[in-house]
């Protein structure tokens, strides 16, 4: 036993040793893993090998010495490059995280300074590292670059009323924006000198210059220009192909830089860049340009640091609100009511800030207040042109149709046009009266004071019809349980809502114009649930009840008898309802299709033309229509059957509606003629367009009848001319296109040129 002892005890004080050492060994490995930067954001690297550089004795002195590294951060250049709540987030500080983690170098991030800005402080010596930025002579003297890490195409961004181009000549004469201390801003003065350019903060702003119509175009990277259209709402924005210059595409090749002062930093950081493998790149682009996007926060709407301090000396916001126009808004017992109020709340939280309350007694009194200024703004009204010229309109964040209430007994109306000889209600103040009224003058319309008062007008029989936003319609039919009334149809018109801002507030226009854009389908479905769907769910009258209780349990048991009957038959005019606005909406949509072809029909295609005359003259701008008639059609039909000669139209109008611009209407004018309207196109653009169907038509092969041509006419809107006289030119054009031997353009030149707009 004497021996075991001594012999247990030496074992064990060799395992004791082992552990301490295991321990420590675990700890310095813990200690040797760890991020080296405390500022920087853990990278989202997955699983690759990450291999440590090797350092050559100078660099780790140099790495000894300099402890933190400044790095750029934009404030909102998503998916690259932006802030969240002080925390940089992108493609570009992922990369950067990286080869922190590989490098050993632990950056500090600096933002709240525009891309001016940080270039500057760059060359300044402030930053050690500037990165996602391109390369130019200028910049080469001063600093050295890294070799490309990643380049997506440079593109147009254009609204979707645009022609659509990519041509850089095209922007010759107009304006684009372009983000201060872009390379792109020495590239237009160098090469067209002819391309005006305002310089703005951040490429958001400049895609907000181009949706407000201030500039024609802006150019950025696809990759980028996708994102925020999709994450920030530009649905009026359009991107254009690839631009076709290779010295602009340079300036979208992106670069980390670093002053000449700095090499051993530069050696560390190319040292680290060379380990990362192409998983890791992919890593990063699946995961912030990928279709799905990155989400960015709710709460992130891209205010810059300037708007967020105009907003905290604000403090709050005026906002006029109306007297009664639920389910939007209505001021009741001192209280905002409707979906304003929900919105409000939305926007308050959204903006860090509080909106005070202006009730007024219409909609006049309220437009009134915002002109003069007694309040900011006005949070649901429609854009007409009058109200351009004394209010700023933000972007429409609700859009609902106006409606055509009848009474119970009336047919399906198929617009304002079958009410000619009728009376019509339309509310007070409604955006409606500006154009209805003189558009349809064989309609008497008649105002009331508020939608209700039209409502029960016409549940009374005093007036005909009356002309509401849907929702309004819905809700206030159920509110006053006006049973006999019904939605019998569409006006065409859109009520399209929009916050109203007093004029030449342009912060304020700016950050109620971010807001509205970053209310999403859900918002607007949840508020618009709470206020028109389910209002009416529950309306039985419980202090009612308990009196009954009281009362006797007889007389109680009748009562809910009647109420649950009364609560189904309310279901039941609830679902009738609905059924009702999904008849309608697909009785107006087959109201407008050519069954065939499925273009718009005759009668459609007739009423898009004359608003576009309408738009056309009100802007001073081109309109352009193609009239179109199959060759010898009538042998297809006599040789190889009707069933065939069908297949051939169904197949011209699919190829017109893949091969036209997103902005052009066809339709099928009749038979086998069609007619396509060419809006913001001159009689060149549409002459060329309809030299391109034409030829596009010879290529498509009809396996029965084989190749098949048609003849084009084209026509340029004249100075007060009308759709008529627009028609027969076109129609003119096309009939010499036939009698010139058939597959051909031909345009009608108008006969006093000063005659055109
Ligand atoms: P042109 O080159 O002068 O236009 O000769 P065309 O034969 O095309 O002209 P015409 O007006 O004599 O004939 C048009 C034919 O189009 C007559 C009609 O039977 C046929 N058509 C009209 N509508 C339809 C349709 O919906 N389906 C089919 N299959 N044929 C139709
Ligand atoms: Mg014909
Ligand atoms: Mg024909």
């Amino acid at each position: 036993m004497e021996q075991i002892f001594p012999a247990l005890r030496a074992i064990w004080r060799r395992w004791f040793c082992c552990l301490i050492i295991i321990c420590w060994a675990s700890i310095a490995a813990a200690i040797s893993n760890e991020p080296a930067g405390g500022e920087n954001h853990p990278p989202e690297t997955g699983g690759s090998p990450t291999p440590k550089i090797q350092l050559t004795p100078e660099e780790q002195t140099w790495l000894d010495a300099h402890p933190t590294i400044t790095v750029s951060n934009e404030f909102d250049w998503p998916p690259f490059d932006f802030v969240i709540s002080g925390t940089p987030q992108g493609f570009g500080i992922d990369l950067m995280n990286l080869l922190s983690e590989r490098s050993g170098l632990r950056f500090q991030y600096i933002n709240g300074f525009t891309w001016d800005e940080l270039v500057e402080m760059f060359f300044q010596g402030k930053i050690d590292l500037l990165h996602s930025l391109s390369v130019t002579p200028e910049r080469e003297e001063k600093a050295y670059f890294s070799p490309p890490y990643y380049h997506s195409k440079n593109v147009l961004i254009l609204r979707r009323d645009a022609a659509d181009t990519s041509e850089l000549h095209d922007l010759e004469g107009k304006i684009i924006a372009l983000p201060k201390g872009w390379s792109s801003i020495q590239f237009f003065k160098k090469n067209y000198p002819a391309v005006h350019i305002i310089e703005v903060e951040s490429s958001r702003q400049a895609l907000e210059y181009v949706d407000q119509g201030k500039v024609f175009a802006t150019v950025e990277q696809e990759g980028i220009a996708a994102y925020f259209i999709k994450k920030f709402g530009f649905h009026d924005l359009k991107l254009s192909k690839w631009i076709d210059n290779d010295e602009l595409q340079k300036t979208s090749s992106m670069h980390f830089a670093v002053l000449k002062n700095q090499p051993l930093l530069f050696a560390i950081l190319n040292k680290a860049l060379g380990t990362l493998q192409p998983e890791d790149m992919g890593r990063l682009e699946q995961k912030w340009f990928s279709r799905e996007g990155r989400q960015i926060g709710d709460d992130d709407i891209g205010l810059t640091p300037t708007e967020r301090t105009f907003l905290a000396e604000k403090r709050t916001i005026t906002t006029c609100v109306l007297p009664d126009r639920m389910p939007l808004e209505a001021y009741h017992q001192n209280q905002l009511v409707g979906m304003t109020a929900d919105f409000l709340e939305i926007f308050a939280e959204r903006l860090g800030t509080s909106f005070t309350i202006i009730p007024t007694s219409s909609a006049t009194e309220s437009l009134k207040k915002v002109q003069s200024g007694e309040c900011d703004i006005v949070p649901m009204v429609n854009e007409t042109p009058d109200r351009r010229g004394y209010i700023d309109f933000t972007s429409s964040y609700l859009n609902y149709s106006v409606a055509i209430i009848t009474r119970e007994q009336e047919g399906f109306i198929g617009g304002l046009q079958d009410l000619a000889g009728k009376k019509v209600g339309i509310p007070i103040g409604e955006f409606t009266w500006e154009s209805v009224p003189k558009n349809y003058p064989t309609v008497t319309f008649v105002a009331f004071p508020a939608a209700t008062d039209c409502l029960l007008a016409l549940a009374s029989e005093n007036i005909d019809a009356a002309l509401l936003s849907l929702p309004v319609a819905t809700y206030n039919i159920r509110h006053l349980g006006l049973n006999n009334l019904k939605v019998s149809g569409h006006s065409g018109l859109q009520d399209t809502i929009r916050i109203g801002v007093r004029k030449n507030a342009q912060q304020l226009h700016s950050v109620m114009s971010k807001v509205t854009r970053a209310i999403s389908t859900k918002d607007v479905d949840s508020v618009y649930q709470k206020w028109v769907s389910l209002t009416f769910e529950h309306r039985l009258d419980y202090g009612l009840l308990w009196k009954i209780l009281g009362g006797g349990s007889l007389l109680l048991g009748l009562i809910l008898v009647w109420n649950w009957q009364l609560v189904r038959l309310n279901r039941k005019i609830a679902r009738a309802h609905e059924e009702l606005k999904i008849k309608t909406l697909e009785l107006e949509r087959i109201s407008r299709t050519d069954t065939l072809t499925g273009l718009a029909n005759r009668r459609h295609i007739e009423a898009t033309l004359d608003g576009e005359i309408d738009r056309t003259r009100r802007y001073q701008r081109n309109l352009s229509i193609i009239l179109i008639d199959l060759d010898n059609f009538k042998h297809v039909n006599d040789t190889y059957g009707h069933q065939v000669g069908d297949i051939v139209l169904v197949k011209f109008a699919e190829m017109l509606r893949s091969d036209i611009r997103a902005s052009d209407v066809a339709g099928r004018w009749g038979g086998e003629e069609f007619l396509v309207v060419c809006p913001e196109n001159d009689l060149a653009g549409a002459t060329a367009q309809a030299e391109h169907l034409r030829q596009k038509l010879t290529e498509i092969s009809f396996p029965v009848p084989g190749c098949q041509t048609a003849s084009f006419g084209v026509a340029c809107l004249a100075r007060n001319e009308s759709r008529d006289g627009l028609v027969r030119r076109a129609d003119d054009a096309l009939y010499r296109a036939k009698s010139l031997g058939r597959n051909r353009v031909e345009n009608a030149l108008t006969e006093r040129k000063n005659d055109i707009p």
